[in-house]
Order: C-alpha cells, then structure tokens, then sequence
C-alpha cells in the first residue's frame, strides 16, 4: 500500500489558496531519507552526498538538503547558478557535465566546483578557460554490458559518457603534469536500479581501477564518487532498496579493496536525485472531465506537461484518489491530461476507485524528474511547487507559470498583459 504525506482535508485546504494542479513535497520525508542516507555511510569519513540538482532543480529543496549536509551535482550554467544562489559552492559542487559549453566550465571555475572530465579532450578546452585545479575528477565508462547475476543492469558500451581506462591512465597523467594533486573516479553505469548490490558491485569496479591508477601513476585518489542510480520502488508491489545494506555492502569492499592497498583516505561521493527526492513529491491533480467511449477516461487538469515520465518511458506513477483510499479499486481507467498527443496519459488500464469530477488525484513519487522534465507543448504552463513544511505550514516554493511567462520571449510589448 502506498499512502499519500497529505489528506483530502489537508489538499482542499490548500487548493483555496494555490489551484491544482501542483507539486507538493513533503520535507519531513526529504529530511528523515537524507539522514538515512548520511546514516548509511557514516563509516566513510569524507562521504558527502551531492544531489543531482537536475532531478529538482527548486532552491527551497536543495536549501533543505544543505542544511542535512550535501552538496549539489550539477551540469549546466543555471544549475550552477541554483546552487550558488542557495550558498552551495566551492568543493561542494560536483560539476559532472557532458558536451559541456566552455561557459559553463568558466562558472563551475569560478565558483570553485569540483570538475569531473566527461572526456580526455575537455582538460585541453578546459584549460583555455581556467588553470586545471588541484582537485579534479574524471568520469570512467568501463564499456561492454554492466551485469549483476546474469541480469543486464545496463549497457555502458552504447552511453556517450565517460571515458575508456586507456583514457581515464592518459588523462590523470595529463592532469598530474598540469599541477593536479587530488583525484577522483565518477562512474554511472545503471539507473533507476532496485538491488542493494549495484552500488557494491560499482564499488569494485572503480576500487580496483583506483588502486591501479595510484600504483601506476603515483598520484593522491582523494575520493570515489558512485554518481546516482539509486531506484525507489514506483509499483506498490515493488520492494525498496535499504540505503543500510548498501552503504555497508560499499563499506566491505571498501575494506577487501582500498585498504589493503593504504587507500584508507578515500572519500566515497554520491549523486542520487532519485532517491533523494522522488518518493517525496506528488503531483497534486483534479478530474475535470470522464469520457466513455471504447475505453473509460478519466482527464485531469495535470498533463505530461507536468510529468512526462509515463509519456516518455512508460512509466509507473502510483494513483490515489484522495478520500477514497480504502473504496474498492473496481473501475478501469485510462488517466489522461489534454495535450493533443495520445501517449499524453498518466495511466492505462488502471484500476482505480469510481471517480467523480472534481475528485482530487495525487500522482506518487514524483518528487525527482516530475517537474524538472516538464515543458510547454500545446502552451501548457509548467504548475506551482509548493512545500509540505515538517511544522504542517505550506509554502510556495515556485509559483505557477503564467501566460505572461509564457510569451517573455517574444517582444509583443504591451499585447499579453495578464
Ligand atoms: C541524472 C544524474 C544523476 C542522478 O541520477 P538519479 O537516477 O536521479 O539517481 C547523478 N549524476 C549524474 C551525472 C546524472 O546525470
């Protein structure tokens, strides 16, 4: 069973001040996972979790999240601008960016980020701009497909990031002659993964690679960072991962690996955004319209607009209609929002409540690429984010777009007032 972090009661309230559709997050539920997390790898000295900014790219949640301790990983010029914005800089930046713009490696110098080489031909570009760091990190792409028993996690060999071990040897030689002193490994190589071994098993692959780099080239491993990947459990019949296993299951390999080697320093780095996030967020709906044709359909106010995760990767978004928790779920539906594109549906063949209209639909787990990915097709303006506060207390987080939003970029002087 998965259950809403607010009621009925608690939504219409809100709904006089800020109408639907909007997201709503639940800090008590951010704070309480983030401690978990830092919980879970207590036993690594310099852990630090980075939040991969993208996922929510809203300042009150990354304000929230440096309060708990971590710091932010970003990839573009506005998300580094989010996070100096909320008093996130210097080493508490990782910039793990790709086909990454020479201004945006100026900002990430500037405000003193951590730089994490997507590619060996980005130390020569980056070095038009900026003098290369002391501390610098590259991202490793071990190629072929990344199993865990027999089942394939992913297919590193077909992802455009990273570099091959040849590079990652040619690049921190390059780097070392350059004046860097302290080095990271990155690494991505499964997402949205659901067993407690992923981060183990990535853990050897780059504990290993680190001993022989160090061995070979004679240089200071500072830190590994695991990167994201991280899945949460979107079907109710879906088992979570446990942030304790896994931070215990990188701690023994820490131990078979890195400390015989002396590499007892080592800082473990993470950039989960999805778990960090998503289970606590919902996208907040209400059914305006029912259609009865060759199927039964349900439309919100809500559309792929808002969240494009099931549109775009057929994903599953848990639905409750608020209020009717316990009703028997003895209606199929089809759950859609308006835009003029039939993948536009939060759900197909769901079986749900007997819903009305004006019921109110909360959409689970969409606290981490939910709002982040929306976008205005058919001029539909992005929703409000709003925070559940741990004192009960709602906030605006982000207002809702308007019209005038909308049409900023074109000069219509005067014509689209709102
Ligand atoms: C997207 C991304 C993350 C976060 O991924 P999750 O699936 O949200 O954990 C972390 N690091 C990098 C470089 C990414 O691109």
């Amino acid at each position: 069973m998965k259950k809403p972090f607010v009621s009925l009661e608690q939504i219409q309230e809100i709904k006089k001040t800020y109408p639907t559709p909007f997201y709503i997050y639940d800090e008590k539920g951010i704070r309480e996972n983030a401690r978990a997390v830092n919980r879970a790898f207590s036993w690594n000295k310099g852990f630090r979790e980075y939040f991969a900014v993208k996922a929510t790219p809203t300042p009150g949640i990354l304000q929230i999240l440096k309060e708990e301790g971590c710091g932010a990983d970003c990839s573009s010029y506005t998300e580094l601008q989010i996070a100096e914005a909320v008093g996130v800089t210097g080493h508490q930046i990782m910039f793990s960016s790709n086909v990454t713009p020479a201004e945006d490696f100026a900002l990430a110098a500037k405000l003193g980020a951590i730089i994490n080489f997507d590619d060996i031909t980005h130390i020569p570009f980056f070095e038009k701009i900026a003098p290369i760091p002391e501390t610098v990190c590259c991202r490793y792409n071990p190629g072929g497909v990344f199993q865990v028993s027999n089942e394939i996690m992913d297919n590193p060999g077909d992802a455009k990031y990273g570099m091959t071990k040849e590079q990652m040897k040619e690049a921190f030689r390059m780097l070392k002659e350059k004046g860097a002193k302290h080095f990271g490994i990155h690494s991505f190589l499964a997402s949205s993964t659901s067993s407690n071994v992923y981060y183990p098993m990535l853990s050897k692959i780059l504990f290993e690679l680190a001993v022989e780099l160090k061995n070979e080239l004679d240089i200071h491993i500072a830190f590994i960072n695991l990167s994201g990947g991280v899945g949460i459990p979107y079907h109710p019949d879906e088992e979570g991962c446990d942030i304790m296993a896994i931070g215990e299951g990188v701690r023994k390999v820490y131990e078979e690996v890195l400390v015989p080697a002396g590499m007892d320093d080592v800082a473990i780095f993470t950039e989960m955004g999805r778990y960090m996030l998503a289970p606590y967020g919902a996208l907040v709906a209400e059914a305006i319209h029912e259609k009865h044709i060759y199927k039964e359909y349900i439309g919100l106010d809500a559309c792929a607009a808002n969240l494009m995760r099931p549109a775009m990767y057929g994903a599953y978004h848990h639905i409750t209609v608020l209020g009717k928790e316990d009703a028997p779920c003895d209606h199929k539906y089809d759950v859609t929002g308006g835009l003029c594109e039939n993948n536009d549906k939060f759900a197909i063949d769901r079986m749900l409540p007997k819903i009305d209209m004006g019921d109110l639909i909360y959409i689970h787990d969409t606290g981490a690429h939910g709002h982040s990915m929306g976008y205005n097709y058919n001029g539909k303006l992005r929703s409000a984010e709003l925070l559940l506060c741990e004192n009960g207390d709602v906030k605006l987080l982000r207002r809702a777009e308007t019209p005038a939003d909308y049409f900023a970029t074109f000069d219509f002087t005067g014509l689209f007032q709102k």
